[in-house]
């Protein structure tokens, strides 16, 4: 992990759980802060990252957790993605990619420039695709709503994933962005790109 999900921060130091052989060397990564103790493993699915920047343990699995249905992984429990993006006088995009039960339909329209297209994804293009927005982007660890209230117009965008269940997840903004905004302006740029 290059940088903190919740802060943008880069003082990342991995976290040791459990009861670690404290010689020289631990002892010397601890105060370097380039190891972060972590006490005992509370559940399977512990931060991987102690932010220094923070003070927030981060990098988590993508594990959701909920009485009905106990521990999922998001990237088997996700059946749509859907990224928007766009502002006043400056253009829209927006992508959806829905699981269908024969196929994983891909439709992509945008106005910059005027660009509409229906496409598919292979079965290991989805996986690729889940798991980099929540293993490398970690989008389940970011904020529900990132606004800043001083600007008008300006940028909106939108990041919202459908679960099973009819679950919805969603995370958007206005003006404000995510610690991972240029990575996932990257993840969905091809989808923008004619033949
Ligand atoms: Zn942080």
């Amino acid at each position: 992990m290059k940088k903190c999900p919740k802060c943008g921060g880069e003082h990342l130091a991995p976290i040791h759980y459990g009861y670690p052989a404290f010689n020289e060397e631990t002892k010397r990564r601890v105060e370097q802060k380039e190891l972060f103790l972590g006490g005992c493993r509370i559940t399977g699915c512990d931060p991987q990252f102690h932010c220094f920047d923070c003070g927030k343990n981060v990098g988590k699995p993508p594990v959701l957790l909920t009485n009905k249905y106990g521990e999922e992984d998001y990237r088997d429990i996700v059946t749509s993605v859907k990224f928007s993006d766009g502002g006043f006088g400056a253009g829209f995009d927006e992508v959806i990619i829905e699981k269908l039960p024969d196929r994983i339909a891909v439709h992509a329209r945008s106005s910059r420039p005027p660009f509409d297209a229906d496409g598919e994804l292979s079965a290991k293009e989805w996986k690729k695709l889940l798991d980099r927005l929540f293993c490398s982007l970690y989008v389940h660890e970011w904020k529900e709503s990132y606004v800043n209230p001083y600007i008008l117009d300006g940028e909106q965008w939108e990041l919202e994933f459908r679960l099973t269940d009819k679950r919805v997840r969603n995370t958007h903004g206005s003006n404000e962005f995510p610690a991972y905004w240029d990575e996932l302006k990257e993840t969905f740029q091809p989808f923008f790109i004619g033949e």
